[in-house]
């Protein structure tokens, strides 16, 4: 059987970062990526990365800024990690070769995001994932990291009696044949669940699957009902455009002209953190100021030298997929799924309670983000607590033995593809029933959420899974059979929708991404808590629980209310 002391589950930032980090203690590191590593959606990454190195900024300003824009329900010892850590770990990349824009002087330039009070975000013009992905692919070429490219993980394996980590079970796309790999500990670093919801800026990858399988293993997952809607994904096709477009200087206009944002964030503005620009935007689609279910992003008065030089990508997006020249005129907007908040429960070393379990970068819920992620706080959460969970998680596996790797776990695997790919009667096809789930996720586990559209989201969970158990798929061949993998991600889109409508139903408060037409205030006496979910093999149902915020003594973190 292959092994390999620590197994990476992810080739992306938080996976590649942690990579290096096995590397240099000397662990047998071994990456699985389901893409060849530089498609990872870090990739798409446009705007930039967040830290405090300008001698006027100070790191307990970001941590700051961090609490606040977590509506409070952040870990403020893992922010406050995040934020100490944060200026090495950019110099680290900038020595690694990452070619981050310059001012004039030749220091890293830095650009306003939202939510913050400094102008500290990074960036590479609007193609900031892109390089540092790179970058880090060149090291780990360089370190001859083995990489099981284009194979997919679709099942975490524990120990016999279910107390541990034992390896993965995985499946290679190109030719079709199911495998095992015995680990000592695995990392997952699989990115968000962003396609749980039809329109949504990710790639179409990002199904959340190590976050299922972690749950369906026994592990915790936490937050899953605070879902980031980004304010500006392009209205047909919901690819994102940068909130460095904002930062720039565009600004937001309804369909009469008028710059809303003075109405939801009178100081802020379209700077203000995700959560209340996505509100304000639907607020004003809903009451009839909007066009053909978009508002409109401004950049014209930016002229056409900066567009070309700072957001050329974004231009071109917008030519390719939206028929629009940001240059000449505003482009059509609207708020579009784009961050999970919510993911597999960490400590802030990245270790998860089911023992040898360990995730970072999107995947992960340590929890930094709380209930709204800042922009340019994810890129640097990925190369952060990539490498503090790399070192953890191999310090750990230097102290452990291999363990019992069920056999059954494989036969299980091979049973399920068996039973998809010779099912014979006539069913749904995987995209429908995607097709319909996503979409009443859009619809009623949006930007707002009302009592009767999470009734409605919930009603329909029992016919989603009766049906999944129809699937019918019309590719029944062995070599990159994409039928078969997406029917297989659906599985992990289903349960980790079920937690996060379960987990918007009991949460009878507004915080953050989970805004509530009933409950329209926060309610910090009862909620200011994370939200649990387990898996119940028996019911093969979700079920919650609750764990207190983490806190430190400092009494600028102390809750209240939050304007821009
Ligand atoms: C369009 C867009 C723009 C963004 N812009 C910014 C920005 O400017 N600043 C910022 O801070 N954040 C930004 N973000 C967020 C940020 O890019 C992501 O949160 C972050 O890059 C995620 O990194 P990751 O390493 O956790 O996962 P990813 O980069 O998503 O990588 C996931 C990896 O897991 C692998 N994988 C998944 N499932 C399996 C499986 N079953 N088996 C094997 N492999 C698997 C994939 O192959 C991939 O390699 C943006 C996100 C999007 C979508």
């Amino acid at each position: 059987m292959k092994s390999h002391d620590l197994i990476i589950v992810g080739a992306g930032l938080a996976g590649m970062r942690a990579a290096l980090e096995g590397v240099k203690e000397n662990v047998n590191v071994a990456i699985i990526s389901k893409i060849h590593p530089l498609r990872s959606h870090s990739c798409a990454a446009q705007g930039g990365v967040n830290a405090a190195i300008d001698p006027e900024d100070d790191t307990s300003l970001h941590s700051y800024d961090t609490v606040k824009g977590s509506d409070y329900i952040g870990d403020e010892d893992a922010i406050e990690l995040m934020c100490e850590t944060a200026p090495e770990a950019i110099m680290e990349m900038d020595r690694m070769g990452c070619p981050f824009s310059r001012r004039e002087a030749g220091k890293i330039a830095q650009r306003p995001f939202g939510g913050a009070s400094f102008d500290r975000t990074c960036f590479a013009a609007d193609r900031t994932g892109q390089v540092m992905l790179h970058v880090l692919w060149e090291q780990l070429v360089k370190a001859k990291v083995p990489v099981y490219e284009e194979c997919q993980v679709l099942k975490l394996v524990t120990d016999p009696d279910g107390k541990s980590v034992t390896g993965v079970v995985v499946y290679d796309i190109k030719t079709g044949e199911v495998f095992p790999i015995r680990g000592k500990a695995v990392l997952m670093a699989t990115g968000g669940y962003g396609r749980v919801y039809q329109s949504s800026t990710n790639a179409t990858t990002n199904t959340g699957d190590g976050m299922a399988l972690a749950l369906r293993a026994g592990a915790p997952l936490a937050d899953m009902e605070f879902v980031q809607f980004h304010p500006t994904g392009l209205r047909t096709s919901g690819i994102l455009v940068t909130e460095g477009a904002r930062g720039e200087g565009g600004v937001l206009i309804n369909v009469d002209g008028e710059r809303f944002m003075g109405k939801y964030a009178p100081t802020k503005k379209e700077l203000a953190s995700r959560d209340v620009v996505s509100r304000g935007e639907q607020t004003e689609i809903i009451e009839g100021r909007g066009r053909d279910g978009a508002i409109f992003l401004d950049l014209t008065l930016l002229g056409a030298e900066k567009i070309m030089e700072r957001l050329p990508q974004i231009r071109q997006l917008c030519i390719d997929l939206e028929g629009v020249d940001p240059i000449k005129e505003p482009i059509p907007v609207r708020p579009t799924a784009h961050y999970s908040m919510g993911g597999i429960r960490t400590d802030k070393y990245g270790a998860s309670p089911l023992s040898g379990l360990y995730a970072a970068g999107e995947a992960a819920c340590v929890s930094v983000h709380g209930a709204n992620r800042l922009g340019g706080n994810s890129l640097l959460d990925g190369v952060v607590f990539g490498k503090i969970t790399g070192k953890a998680a191999s310090e750990f596996v230097n102290s452990q033995e291999y363990r019992i790797f069920p056999q059954e776990a494989v036969d299980e695997v091979n049973k399920d593809i068996e039973n998809l790919i010779n099912r014979e009667e006539w069913g749904i096809r995987p995209v429908e029933l995607h097709t319909r789930l996503s979409s009443k996720m859009n619809a009623y586990c949006g930007v707002f959420r009302t009592p009767d559209g999470l009734a409605q989201a919930e009603e329909q969970l029992p016919s989603v899974r009766r049906d999944y158990d129809l699937i019918h798929l019309d590719d029944k061949t062995k070599s990159f059979n994409l039928n078969l993998l997406r029917a297989l991600e659906l599985r992990n889109i289903i349960d980790l929708a079920e937690c996060i409508i379960k987990g918007a139903i009991a949460r009878t408060e507004s915080r953050g991404a989970h805004s509530r037409t009933d409950y329209p205030t926060r309610d910090d006496d009862n909620w200011r808590k994370h939200t649990i979910a387990m898996w119940n093999a028996e019911t093969k149902s979700v079920e919650l629980s609750y764990e207190a915020v983490r806190t430190v003594d400092n009494p600028r973190y102390v809750p209240k209310e939050r304007v821009y």
